[in-house]
């Protein structure tokens, strides 16, 4: 069993680490860079360690700093969170050399589905729905116009490498194609050094439907129903919800079991989410995330467990605490992603917190590690907080979340509140018929 943990990460998945710990006897080790110094997660941890300055490259991401923190510190396993080093096989390769333990799928796991080519082959081999497209990579112009016309209008080029919704451009018809092509690569080749595209057909209007999987390691996997996270915007998830509003009982269970035997087949350790585009009553395979993702509260929310802890159950080599037919869901969880931004062009405000306040009550969940005084730096992610509410049923949970909202106070910065206030107005949010191009339309019309 693990005594000491130390949590590769900042900021509020850092504090859910730390609570799965605390929960569970485990010591907890922080790291920080010195812009972080007076961070919530260097406060609430059992120790913490200062691994280098405030750019990411040089303390969260730096890989010999970490696996030093750990040595120092005696911790035996290492949580990632997600983003940073999370999904970065290298590492898992690197912890494992020095005898310590990754909380996480394997290395090569991390590798197969981080190239997306790859996963989505994979995907195919094991009986996952796919999205049409090019067989692989597509070389050159005349390639991608060739599959272009094979596939039919409009199509989207990705970027093997590609995450975080960069790396992806539409083409509409054939005269975007050299564009659209260009544009992927290069984007794939700045911010991943690797400019490999590939072509799926563009789905007009699609739900973006992502199935939460949890494997042992040992052949056993189950699935934790579907979350819905089509309101997004440039690609990224801003409110997302479990179970999705239009997913039929059977729709879920069919899909469910696919991807849990997929993940079983393979021997997956570990939490996973499998992204799909749902249209028309079926499932298309995007790619699948080899960690805890940003929204896995609302999952928790509607079953009742707690994801880091099976994490780290796991990771020290236990059975998972539930099996398929102890998982059933009670009633509706959504989050909304609080940004530190500034609405109508969501550019990053950073800054002092001058007066925070948590809302509570029955259903509410505040998953943030802001307090009164705090200085947000500039140099991370402006994700500053999570609203997670739950309710018996969706209508339930809409209300709760007007409710909360109403009580959060986040004062001395711009943050995306307005966006969720505003959003409650609206008739389709109620109605839940909305797809992944909704929220973009509608911030053209009502911010742009
Ligand atoms: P990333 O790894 O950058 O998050 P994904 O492949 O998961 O990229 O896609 C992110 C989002 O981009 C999806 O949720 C969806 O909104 C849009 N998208 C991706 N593929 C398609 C497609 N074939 N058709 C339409 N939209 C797509």
């Amino acid at each position: 069993m693990f005594e000491k943990i130390l949590i590769a990460n900042r900021g509020e998945i850092a504090l859910r680490v730390i609570r799965a710990c605390r929960e569970m006897g485990i010591q907890s080790v922080a790291v920080h860079s010195t812009a972080d110094s007076d961070a919530m997660h260097v406060r609430m941890a059992d120790e913490a360690v200062c691994i280098g300055p405030p750019a990411g490259a040089q303390s969260y991401l730096s890989i010999p700093a970490i696996i030093a923190a750990c040595e120092i510190t005696g911790a035996q396993a290492i949580h990632p969170g997600y983003g940073f080093l999370s999904e970065n096989a290298n590492f898992v390769q690197v912890i494992e050399d020095h005898g310590l333990t990754f909380i996480g799928p394997t290395a090569e796991h991390i590798r197969v589905m981080g190239d997306k080519i790859t996963a989505k082959d994979t995907m195919k081999d094991l009986g996952v729905p796919c999205v049409p497209g090019s067989d692989g990579g597509v070389p050159t112009l005349e390639d991608a116009k060739r599959i272009g016309e094979e596939i039919g209008y409009p199509v989207i080029i990705k970027a093997t490498a590609g995450g975080g919704g960069r790396g992806m451009k539409v083409a509409q018809t054939a005269a975007d194609m050299e564009s659209a092509f260009m544009t992927a690569r290069a984007e794939g080749k700045a911010a991943f050094g690797n400019d490999e595209v590939y072509i799926e057909k563009y789905l007009t209007t699609p739900r973006h439907i992502e199935i939460q999987v949890f494997g042992d390691g040992k052949g056993n996997a189950v699935h934790l129903a579907e979350r819905d996270c089509s309101l997004q915007r440039r690609h990224q998830k801003v409110f997302e919800e479990a179970p999705g509003p239009c997913i039929t009982p059977e729709e879920r269970a069919r899909i469910g079991k696919i991807c849990a035997d997929a993940v079983a087949k393979i021997n997956y350790i570990g939490a996973g989410t499998i992204e799909f585009l749902y249209e028309n009553g079926e499932f298309y395979f995007i790619e699948m995330n080899t960690r805890l993702q940003v929204e896995h509260p609302v999952t928790e929310s509607i079953f009742g467990v707690d994801l880091v802890r099976e994490q780290i159950r796991v990771a020290e080599g236990l059975p998972m605490s539930f099996t398929q037919d102890d998982l059933e869901i009670n009633g509706h969880s959504i989050e909304v992603r609080i940004n530190a931004e500034k609405l109508p062009n969501f550019s990053p405000c950073p800054g002092k917190i001058t007066a925070f306040h948590a809302p509570g009550g029955l259903g509410v969940r505040m998953d943030s590690a802001l307090y009164d005084g705090y200085s947000i730096p500039p140099y991370y992610d402006s994700l500053i907080g999570k609203l997670i509410v739950h309710g018996r049923d969706r209508a339930e949970a809409l209300s709760r979340l007007n409710r909360a909202l109403g009580e959060l106070i986040v004062d001395g910065i711009d943050t995306t509140l307005p966006l969720f206030h505003a959003l409650l107005q609206e008739e389709d949010i109620h109605s839940g018929n909305y797809n992944i191009h909704w929220l973009e339309k509608w911030l053209e019309t009502n911010m742009g």
